[in-house]
């Protein structure tokens, strides 16, 4: 089979590859159908994931078709159509019995990391019962790639940690496919406002179509001015963090109201300045959470009911054998406008 194989830092090729096997009785080979690339693919590729090493096939978002399941899978059969969640769970487990899922002791986020993952004609899905979910018939399959990691991630580690409530401000920092699908998911609660900031004027244009209240473009500096003049000088009740750099970190701890949670999603590689000599008197809460994607059956049946249209993320579709210019579309995002490409077999 063909698969995009990870060559070190800056190095990827798509490659023959074997096919996976069944290892483990409650491992299910899954036959993608289609796939997408995340920015945790491009944090690989720089050499920024260490557990990643050379050799591996990324992705850790898709759907397909059970081509084979283990003795001990009970909930799936061959030609099951399913989507593949970015988090394995055993689901006996001291975390998974406490649905933390992401820190599941033989699973959490293994697909494209330390074991195999989805950029490939067939992937090996270990807990394959716990880890899968079917998908219902007529749903729509790319709105539901955009179930694997960001519409759950953006909602549980920035919306539900974040504890938007119905009349909050709520300001979201990185308008990019995470913050999106924190903004989409916000909605769920009825937020009386929704700043979105970024450095790019068109993905604020998309976050204008998606529902933000307002937008702001960064690049000059003055994003916390604005923010506090817009708020009465109060701040706002939960600040997102969705690009995982030390500077919008900052930047939500400068604009959290009182009473306030700043919920961080993006994933960083750097010291962040916690400035509790402003903060020790505020009564906020700083929230962190790798996504463990406990939400995912609610969010089938909201996608499902159309509450929601994730597909609206989808910007580029490619086939399989253009794997290559998939990831060149997707990394080039400022030229090209890209938020999620679909690879389709
Ligand atoms: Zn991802
Ligand atoms: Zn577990």
């Amino acid at each position: 089979m063909k698969a995009l194989v990870y060559k070190g830092p800056g190095q990827k090729a798509y490659e023959d590859h074997a096919k996976p096997e069944l290892r483990d009785p409650t491992d299910a080979i899954v036959r993608i159908t289609r796939t997408t690339i995340c920015g945790t693919d491009l944090h690989i590729l720089k050499g920024d994931v260490a557990t990643c090493t050379p050799g591996r096939i990324l992705g850790h978002e898709g759907v397909g078709i059970i081509d084979a399941v283990g003795a001990a899978v009970t909930a799936f059969k061959p030609g099951d159509r399913v989507l593949i969640s970015c988090v394995s769970a055993c689901g006996k487990c001291e975390y998974c019995r406490k649905s933390m899922f992401s820190h599941c002791t033989t699973g959490g986020w293994i697909l494209g990391n330390t074991i195999d993952g989805t950029q490939a004609e067939y992937v090996r899905t270990p807990h394959a019962d716990t880890s899968l979910y079917p998908i219902p018939e007529g749903a729509d399959e790319e709105a539901l790639v955009m179930l694997s990691d960001i519409l759950p991630t953006g909602f549980e580690c920035g919306v539900l940690n974040g504890k938007v409530e119905p009349g909050a401000t709520v300001a979201i920092i990185g308008s990019g496919p995470i913050g999106l699908a924190a903004l989409l998911t916000a909605q769920f609660y009825s937020p009386a406002e929704i700043i979105m900031v970024d450095l790019d004027d068109s993905r604020l244009e998309i976050a204008k179509r998606f529902g933000a209240t307002a937008t702001i473009n960064s690049t000059d500096g003055t994003a916390v001015e604005q923010i506090m003049a817009m708020t009465g000088n109060r701040g706002v009740d939960t600040a997102i963090e969705a690009v995982g750099v030390p500077a919008t970190f900052e930047m939500c701890e400068r604009i959290i109201a009182p009473g306030g949670v700043i919920a961080n999603v993006g994933v960083h590689g750097k010291p962040v300045a916690l400035h509790l000599e402003t903060l020790w008197d505020r009564n906020i809460a700083i929230t962190t959470r790798l996504v463990d994607t406990s939400s995912t059956p609610m969010l089938l049946k909201i996608v499902g009911s159309k509450k929601i249209d994730p597909t609206l993320l989808i910007t580029h579709r490619f086939k399989f054998d253009q794997m290559i210019e998939a990831y060149d579309t997707f990394g080039n995002a400022a030229e090209t406008r890209a938020l999620k490409v679909i690879i389709e077999a």
